[in-house]
Order: structure tokens, then C-alpha cells, then sequence
């Protein structure tokens, strides 16, 4: 876009992850996706007079744990506010949420973009807050609510304005799921809804300082969505600013389908919601001692992992990027390597075979019944020339059919490559004295039979012969029947 040249897109995103506690933030009710209606409420979830909220510690330290993860302070004193507004999946008429003295603040989070170029976002801040419950409308006038979701915990980390394209909103968002499925704070599906995100967005000249006046958009649900409406958002006010015209602060819901957005509300304000101490909960008090012990229980996360892989591996920014996407895949890798194989064919046989039969059963890393000491045995006869890499995939298969080793099935199945150069060169003179026409026409110049008398001896060891072998034995023989060829 060359009005790009003029003007700069600023982006600020507000994403809502839920926990994966068991239960719920004030109360014991299951958090449990998908279960039928209104199965998983009590008096404190739907809001009943006089039911006071307890809040739930493993939600706390979860909220902690994103947290240091994204290098943000945690506050020693924190609150929980109410947010008032009433909406029929919101039985108490107000949302627990946190307000000016949230759990952590100060962050950033550190990703590549696709031309390699490092960029990092300030995180202004992470607070708890409470889900809605969830609002169903049925073909008719009827609409029903449904509270499992009520109650269950959130944390929303908010970005500093320091998004400049969809391209970096993008990769910022999938860091964040990355960071938050590594640490194990949340199953961070955007399928499920359990990871939301809110964009706002403005636009300013190039070079200008001062921000411009932003719009906020919501109901971004995938990846490309959130690339897609930011896309869309950005050139609508652009035209505006072109135009002469303003932007307005308000509200925009994208609609996916129809690839546009739609007027939700026009401005709204924090005093809107008249947000003010709750006056159920005691003031959160954390000590440094337990900051520090989460801190030191943190998992190694993306970064770290990524820049291990390049420098203990040697593997490339490609290879990386694939194999580090979840924990679990970048566990099995190091574990295929541990079992002594060379890293890049590990890497080349994960993305390779390994991702086919994943993507073919739907399966995850975790369910693949083929253990990595098994693949590394695999990687390892091909390495040492026991058996070419053609044979290697029919191993694979009868390996995962089987749950056999690859040497089992090779010596079973007598796949092992014939290397040795006695048999080789019997093989070869074995074709030439069977192909004498042929054999005549390459002597007289048709060198392009060289391909045919090829395939004949590979075919003659049943494709076990090392190809490198077989060629050599097969120029040395023929350039003895014909010095000149
Ligand atoms: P609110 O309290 O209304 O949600 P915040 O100041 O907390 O507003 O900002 C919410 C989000 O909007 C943050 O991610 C912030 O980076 C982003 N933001 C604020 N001002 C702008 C702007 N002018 N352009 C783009 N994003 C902005
Ligand atoms: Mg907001
Ligand atoms: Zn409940």
C-alpha cells in the first residue's frame, strides 16, 4: 500500500486468555468446556444476594506465571475492582475484575517477524478478571444464557501502542498463545474462545509523535481474522484522514463472513463502568518469597528454547520456527537428537514424515505411538548406509504399524542395502551380458542409455542397491569396455 508511505498504522491489543484451573475464579464449580448448560453454577457464580466470592490461589499463581514469563513486575499489593454493567450473561450486574492496581505490569514480549528483523511490545499490564457466561439465541424470538462459562478466571494482558502492521499483530498474538501454552497457563484455543482478542487501532502521519484517535475492535477470533479486520480497520481510516475527515472513537465488531465491521457503540469511557474497590475481597497480597519461587519454577520458554536449537543444534531459523511451535515437539526433537541423532535429519525427518502422519490422523505430538529412541534408530541406518532413504519410509510405516524397531524390520525383512562392491559389480556385468543391443548402442555413442542400464541393476538388487555404488561400478565397467566413452 503506498498511502503506507504517508501514513503509520499504531495498534494496541487487549487479549483475554482463560485459565486452566480446574475450577472457577470465586468459586468451586468445574471449569470444564463444552459440558450441558447450567450444569457447572452455584449461588456465587449466578450471582445470588449475600454469596461471597473466594478466590481461587492456583488462578493467582497462573496470572504470576504469564507474568515473569513476559518479564513484567509482579505488584506486592494488587486489587480486585467492580466493573459495572448489566448484560443478561452477567447474573450479578457486575464483573470482578482489576482495575488501576493490576497483578503485574510492565512487561514485554520479544518475536520475529517473517523477515527475520526481531520486534518487541511493551505489555502495559495483566490483571484477573471473571468470564460472562454466554448468551444463546434460538430460531425464534427465544434467546437462552448459558453460565458454566460465568465465573470461570481470565487474564487480560494489555499491549502498549507498539504494533505497527497486521503482519506484527499477528506474530505478536501467536508468541503470546506460544508463551502461555509453554508455561501451561491456558489451553490458549482461539476455536474454544479461550483466547480472545481485542485490537484498537489509529492512525497517525509518519514521523508524528502524538498518537491519533483510535477505534477498538472486537470479535477477532482466528488469526486471520484479527490480520484481516486490522487490514480492513486501517484502510477505512486512512480514506478518513485522506478525506479531510476525523476518525471516531467508538466501537467496531468485525464480521468475518462478510469481511467488514459494524458499529457496536460509539465511545465509551472507564467512568462509564463506575469501577470501584470490591468491597468482597480482601486487597491480594503477594511476598517476594513467592515471586521468587515462581520465578525460579518458570519452564524455558520460546526464547530461549529457539536460541538453544540454533546454537547447540546448529539448526536453521525455518527449522526452528516449526519445531519449537508447541513444547511438546520441541521436547520429542531434543529427545530424537538425545538418542544420537545428527539434529538436522532429525529436523528433516520431523517435518518430514513425522508431520504427514500427524496431519493424516489429526493427531498431536504427544499421541504419536513411535518413540524417539525408535526414530533415532531409524535416522541412524540410513546414516551409516545400512539403507537407503527410499527403503527408510517403508521402514517408517511397518515401524508405526508394528511398534517394531527399525533394525527388526529391516533384518525381518531383509531390506538392508547391498553396498558391498563384489555384488555390486556382478550385478552390473550380470545386465550388460543380458542387454547386448542396448549395451551396442551405448558403445557406439548413445550415452543416454547409461539412465536404462541404471535402472536395470537397481532393479536387479530390488532397489536395495546404494545408488552412489551401483553408478560408480557402472561407469568404471563401461569405460573398460570402451576406453574412449
Ligand atoms: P481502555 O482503558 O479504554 O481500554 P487503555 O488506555 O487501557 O484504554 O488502552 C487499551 C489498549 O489500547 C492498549 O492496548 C493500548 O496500547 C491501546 N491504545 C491506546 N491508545 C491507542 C491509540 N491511540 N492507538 C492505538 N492503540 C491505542
Ligand atoms: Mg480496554
Ligand atoms: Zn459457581
Amino acid at each position: 500500500m503506498a498511502i503506507l508511505e504517508r501514513w503509520e498504522p499504531v495498534i494496541g491489543l487487549e487479549v483475554h486468555a482463560q485459565l486452566a484451573t480446574n475450577t472457577k475464579m470465586f468459586c468451586r464449580c468445574k471449569r470444564e468446556y463444552g459440558a450441558s448448560p447450567n450444569v457447572h453454577t452455584c449461588p456465587v457464580c449466578l450471582g445470588y444476594p449475600g454469596a461471597l466470592p473466594v478466590l481461587n490461589q492456583q488462578a493467582v499463581e497462573f496470572a504470576m506465571i504469564m507474568g515473569l514469563a513476559v518479564d513484567c513486575t509482579v505488584r506486592g499489593l494488587s486489587r480486585f475492582a467492580r466493573k459495572n454493567y448489566f448484560y443478561p450473561d452477567l447474573p450479578k450486574g457486575y464483573q470482578i475484575s482489576q482495575y488501576d492496581e493490576p497483578i503485574c505490569e510492565h512487561g514485554k514480549l520479544t518475536f520475529l517477524l517473517d523477515d527475520g528483523a526481531s520486534k518487541t511490545v511493551g505489555i502495559t499490564r495483566i490483571h484477573m478478571e471473571e468470564d460472562a457466561g454466554k448468551n444463546i439465541h434460538g430460531d425464534g424470538n427465544e434467546s437462552y444464557v448459558d453460565y458454566n462459562r460465568c465465573g470461570t478466571p481470565l487474564i487480560e494482558i494489555v499491549s502498549e501502542p507498539d504494533i505497527r502492521s497486521p503482519e506484527e499483530a499477528h506474530k505478536y498474538l501467536e508468541r503470546l498463545k506460544q508463551t502461555l501454552e509453554y508455561t501451561g497457563v491456558s489451553d490458549a484455543d482461539m476455536e474454544k474462545g479461550n483466547l480472545r482478542c481485542d485490537a484498537n487501532i489509529s492512525i497517525r502521519p509518519r514521523g508524528a509523535a502524538k498518537l491519533g484517535t483510535r477505534t477498538e475492535m472486537k470479535n477477532l477470533n482466528s488469526f486471520r481474522g484479527v490480520e484481516r479486520g486490522l487490514m480492513y480497520e486501517i484502510r477505512r481510516q486512512i480514506k478518513l484522514l485522506e478525506n479531510g475527515a476525523e476518525v471516531e472513537q467508538c466501537t467496531l465488531s468485525w464480521d468475518d463472513h462478510a469481511g467488514e465491521t459494524r458499529l457496536m457503540r460509539s465511545k465509551e469511557e472507564a467512568h462509564d463502568y463506575r469501577y470501584f474497590p470490591e468491597p468482597d475481597l480482601v486487597p491480594l497480597i503477594i511476598p517476594d518469597s513467592q515471586v521468587q519461587a515462581i520465578e525460579a519454577a518458570l519452564p524455558e520458554l520460546p526464547s530461549a528454547i529457539e536460541e538453544r536449537f540454533s546454537k547447540q543444534y546448529g539448526l536453521n531459523p525455518d527449522d526452528i520456527r516449526i519445531l519449537t511451535r508447541t513444547r511438546e515437539l520441541a521436547g520429542y526433537c531434543e529427545q530424537v537428537i538425545g538418542a544420537g541423532a545428527n539434529p538436522a535429519d532429525a529436523a528433516q525427518w520431523l517435518q518430514g514424515e513425522v508431520m504427514r502422519v500427524l496431519n493424516e490422523e489429526r493427531e498431536n505430538i504427544t499421541e504419536f505411538t513411535m518413540e524417539p529412541e525408535q526414530l533415532a534408530g531409524l535416522i541412524d541406518l540410513v546414516a551409516t548406509g545400512s539403507i537407503n532413504r527410499n527403503t527408510a519410509k517403508t521402514v517408517f510405516d511397518r515401524m508405526l504399524e508394528e511398534g517394531l524397531s527399525a533394525l527388526e524390520i529391516v533384518t525381518r525383512d531383509d531390506l538392508g542395502q547391498v553396498s558391498d562392491a563384489e555384488s555390486i559389480e556382478q550385478a552390473v556385468r550380470m545386465v550388460l551380458e543380458n542387454n547386448p543391443v542396448e549395451l551396442e548402442r551405448y558403445l557406439r555413442g548413445e550415452s543416454k542409455l547409461f539412465g536404462f542400464f541404471m535402472g536395470r541393476v537397481m532393479a536387479g538388487t530390488r532397489g536395495k542397491g546404494d545408488p552412489q555404488t551401483v553408478k560408480s561400478a557402472l561407469q568404471r565397467i563401461l569405460a573398460e569396455m570402451h576406453p574412449g566413452a
